[in-house]
């Protein structure tokens, strides 16, 4: 390992949207900070993603949050002034691919969900559509049940992940931790690398699910994680128009999520999550598919997908452990124990990257660590760069 020393404020290990954002919003704010990647930026969650900005509605519909003052209601119009280079974040040139979405019902439900709609949204932002506005998919003289548009928004994620990485392309590194390795000095953690001993004020444990690893591996038990495993189905077909929308079901949470992505043919993929992914880790991929063919045929008869592929992607979220329900409704960030200048942080959300970064100042702003060394890397000239994760529908089908 190499002998001379590094001070740099922030050293931040994982680059999915976590550290990334992080990553972003120190630089802005004149602190010095460095990125490593042990495969490539965006890997497992944040590329697996549905690129959902929400605004919480569909805890509200849960009944796990009431609607009001959360950090995750205010984020649709954080990002949206991100995206417009307005934000403490420099989005401009990110995808928008859509700034609808929608939430429906089928007829036998739909009362339910006016009831549940006028009781817990009053103060959003949620509208009823009118029917010569439905989303190309729910045109149909067969549809019979309601339609409302949320504030949300939805991104391309690949483009996200592009434009976070290219502000700060200077700071991002791969790591191979075959060479380089997390130890403690004391109360201090630091990081050997091949080229040198990197020292932060601040080390942030941004892995996702790798930061069990990285938080044992230091020695420490707290903060503790937690998994979520999922999985999604994806089908390729011919049916052109996109669509964005959660269908609400019986039960409180959504009964199926549709997202609309292009694989790099060009072809449109339907990316399906929601109850259908989150009851099934375990499924067989072909049941799994057998189910979702069935959902699709039940909910929206009338359409002619053409000729479909179909795959499925097993996924873990990764979250701070935690007793009953998840209220997801905030970052969370916490220090090692033991460790005098080591957090971890999981998002829990896509959404909630801001929040998340908002946090990491205020605690840092807490232990009184401030802008202080050079962005001076010199030192890691020459090493190897990340890069970024390559979307599962242009990796799962033939
Ligand atoms: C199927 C699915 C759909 C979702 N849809 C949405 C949505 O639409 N909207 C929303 O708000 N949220 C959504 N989420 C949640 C959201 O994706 C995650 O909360 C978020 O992406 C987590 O980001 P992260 O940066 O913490 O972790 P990750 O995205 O998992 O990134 C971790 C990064 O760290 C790297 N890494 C791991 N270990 C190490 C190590 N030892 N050294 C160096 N690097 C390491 C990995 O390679 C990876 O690049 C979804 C989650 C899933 C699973």
């Amino acid at each position: 390992m190499g002998g001379q020393s590094l001070h740099i404020d922030i050293a931040i290990i994982g680059g999915g949207i976590a550290g990334l954002w992080t990553l972003n919003q120190l630089r802005a704010r004149g602190y010095s900070a460095v990125l490593f990647e042990q495969e490539a930026l965006g890997s497992y969650q944040t590329i697996g993603s549905q690129g959902m900005i929400h605004g919480g509605v569909k805890y509200a519909l849960a009944g796990a949050w009431g609607g009001d003052s959360q950090a995750i209601s205010s984020m649709p119009a954080t990002w949206r002034r991100c995206l417009a280079g307005q934000g403490k974040v420099d989005l401009r040139g990110c995808e928008v691919l859509s700034e609808d979405f929608f939430l429906w019902s089928s007829a036998s439900l739909q009362s339910r969900l006016s009831s549940l709609l006028a009781s817990k949204l009053l103060n959003t932002e949620v509208r009823k559509v009118a029917a010569a506005d439905y989303p190309a998919a729910l045109q149909s003289a067969r549809f019979r049940g309601q339609v409302y548009r949320l504030p949300d928004l939805v991104l391309h994620v690949p483009s996200l992940v592009d434009t976070l990485a290219s502000r700060c392309r200077d700071a991002i590194f791969s790591i191979d931790w075959r060479q380089a390795s997390l130890r403690r000095e004391g109360r201090r953690a630091v990081l050997s690398l091949p080229q040198c001993t990197l020292m932060p004020e601040q080390l942030l444990l941004t892995a996702g699910a790798g930061n069990e690893a990285l938080i044992a591996g230091l020695g420490s038990t707290e903060p503790a994680m937690q998994r979520r495993p999922l999985q999604q189905v994806l089908v390729r077909h011919e049916f052109e128009a996109p669509f964005f929308g959660h269908c609400m079901g019986s039960s409180a949470s959504p009964r199926l999520t549709i997202s609309s992505h292009r694989d790099r043919t060009g072809r449109p993929v339907w990316y399906l999550g929601g109850d259908l992914s989150t009851g099934a880790a375990e499924a067989a991929p072909a049941e799994l598919i057998a189910r979702a063919r069935r959902e699709l045929a039940d909910l929206l008869p009338w359409l002619d997908f053409g000729t479909c592929q179909w795959a499925t992607i097993r996924l873990d979220r990764a979250e701070p452990r935690q007793q009953g329900l998840l209220k997801p409704d905030r970052a969370f960030l916490g220090r090692l124990d033991g460790l005098d200048n080591a957090r971890a942080a999981w998002p829990t959300k896509l959404t909630l990257a801001p929040d998340l970064a908002d946090e990491v100042e205020r605690q840092l702003d807490a232990d009184g660590i401030l802008p202080h060394h050079p962005q001076e890397l010199t030192l890691l000239a020459g090493a190897d760069r990340p890069p970024r994760a390559t979307p599962y529908w242009d990796t799962l089908f033939q």
